[in-house]
């Protein structure tokens, strides 16, 4: 009988481009399981539209493995030691996770196995850059973006891995009588008497590694082509929104940094260059680094500011206009637009997320901490690092950040983005017929327009729940105490 090596898929549900699961084909018959691990999350658990994904990306994944994955449900700690005796596997292997739950976690168990003599090996397969390989000339993280991809990743760090061809062979391990368990008991889908809210998300996505090459495919052959200029338009399809299958690894960011080039290249022999938007889509995917660096280096990001000066920020309770705010019924078009497209497609355009974020933060001026967790629970991309550092980025808080002052103008922004109103009409059809003269702001529409355009302002759409510009003021006014209560805290130290 050979070897039996473990693999253990966690975040990297593919098996090209996999170098870890790779590793456990070559060491023997392999035994591929997944643990959903909620006791050892605890906060950091999965939402309700990561876990609906996950439910349909380990459905794809089995039928890649020819129905050999094996899914528990419980404590990893206690679970994979016991596989391994069970099946007396000699090898271990997994791709690294960077969540600092999972690190504690999986630093421990290694050191563990490693005791008993299984040969335990952990490979990158989620990042273009370790966080440690991108460190400035003092070997300190940085804290700015442009340097740290301009200078830490492409001058300084090595070139990323080139993507692997999935194994040529699998040989997988004869499942014993131990007890796994089925997809539907691992209880990710809603059940009564929880509504069937899901199945709206449903006709958006394609899930698994074969529809997130197909999309990424898709991308890079009509949407790359303006990607610079249109990913700022929510009604143009010029984003790749390859963003949930990245989080769950169906497809790697090394796949797309060297099929983006090579698609650079293709367009090149077309005679047609897209260089400028090759290297912004390159760049969002650093940013997606970024983030991760920042996890890596600042464990505690997803709840304490990183500029700790915000602690004393004087937030606001206010539960109706944060029910308001998650249900897409503020009375600003382009925000409720916004936060209508998250809750039924489980997707926010990333302007909209900065838009969106900015006016509960600053207009409701409602703690950030609040957003990440409505953000976390809703997006079926719903990434630790991405999400909180893009929480902190907006609040003003965190690295890089967009300064406090800087408040975003709804109205401006729709008007700027979604000029002609084809995204806000989508998702709040009861303003569909205001002109585009009034669509982000109906409240200064007169009363025979909206008449005329069958609305009720106050009954068949909301009036706005704040003043846009008395709000933008007591912002500044309350950043403007907290800096100085901190200015006054640091002085007593
Ligand atoms: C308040 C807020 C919360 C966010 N929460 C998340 C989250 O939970 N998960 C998440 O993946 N992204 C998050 N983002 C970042 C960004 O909005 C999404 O990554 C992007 O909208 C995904 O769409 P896309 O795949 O079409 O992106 P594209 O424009 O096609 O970009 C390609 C990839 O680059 C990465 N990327 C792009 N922008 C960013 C960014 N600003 N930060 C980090 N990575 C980026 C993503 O992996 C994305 O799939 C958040 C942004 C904000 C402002």
């Amino acid at each position: 009988m050979s070897d039996i090596a473990i693999h253990w898929f966690r975040q990297d549900l593919r098996l090209s481009d996999n170098p870890a699961f790779i590793k456990a084909c070559e060491s023997g018959a392999v035994l591929p399981i997944y643990i959903l691990d909620d006791d050892t999350a605890g906060k950091a658990k999965m939402g309700g539209a990561s876990r609906w994904w996950l439910y349909h990306s380990l459905k794809s994944l089995n039928d890649s493995l020819k129905g050999h994955l094996r899914l528990y449900k419980g404590k990893a700690a206690d679970i994979l030691p016991n596989l391994q005796n069970i099946y007396g596997a000699k090898t271990i292997t997994w791709t690294r996770c960077y969540e600092p739950w999972r690190r504690q976690r999986d630093e421990a168990l290694k050191e563990q196995l490693k005791q008993k003599g299984v040969t335990v090996i952990s490979q990158n397969g989620s990042l273009l850059w370790e966080p440690w390989q991108v460190l400035k000339a003092d070997n300190t993280p940085y804290k700015v973006f442009t340097p740290f991809y301009r200078k830490g990743c492409l001058q300084s760090a090595p070139a990323p891995a080139e993507p692997v061809a999935p194994p040529a062979d699998m040989v997988f391990a004869k499942a014993l009588q131990e007890e796994a368990i089925e997809l539907e008991q691992l209880d990710l889908l809603p059940k009564p008497p929880i509504p069937d809210w899901h199945l709206s998300l449903e006709p958006h996505w394609s899930i698994g590694e074969s529809a997130a090459q197909k999309r990424a495919r898709d991308f890079f052959e009509t949407g790359l082509q303006g990607y610079k200029m249109g990913r700022d338009f929510p009604a143009l399809s010029h984003i790749s929104k390859l963003s949930a299958h990245l989080h769950f690894g169906e497809i790697s960011p090394n796949q797309l940094w060297y099929w983006a080039k090579e698609a650079a290249q293709i367009m090149q022999d077309k005679g047609q260059t897209i260089d400028a938007d090759i290297d912004h889509f390159c760049s969002e995917i650093a940013w997606r680094e970024f983030s991760y660096s920042l996890l890596f280096y600042h464990p505690d990001l997803p709840d304490t500011p990183l500029q700790k000066s915000f602690e004393a920020f004087p937030w606001q309770q206010n539960d109706v206009a944060l029910l308001a705010w998650q249900m897409g019924q503020t009375g600003i078009p382009i925000v409720d637009a916004a936060m209508r497209q998250l809750w039924q497609t489980g997707f926010m355009h990333n302007r909209l997320r900065m838009v969106a974020a900015s006016f509960l933060i600053k207009n409701l001026r409602i703690d950030w901490r609040i957003g990440e967790a409505w953000f976390w629970d809703c997006l079926v991309d719903a990434d630790l690092a991405a999400n909180s550092a893009s929480w902190q980025w907006v609040a003003g808080c965190g690295a890089d950040a967009a300064p406090y002052f800087r408040v975003f103008n709804p109205v401006l922004q729709g008007e700027k983005f979604d000029k002609d109103g084809t995204f806000t009409r989508q998702f709040v059809p009861e303003l569909a017929k205001l002109p585009n003269k009034y669509l982000f702001k109906p409240w200064e529409a007169p009363s025979a327009i909206i008449q005329d355009c069958g609305i009720q302002l106050g009954k068949t759409y909301p009036l706005p729940i704040v003043d846009l510009k008395r709000s933008r003021q007591q912002a500044l006014e309350a950043y403007e105490i907290c800096k100085s209560t901190a200015f006054a805290q640091s002085e007593h130290k």
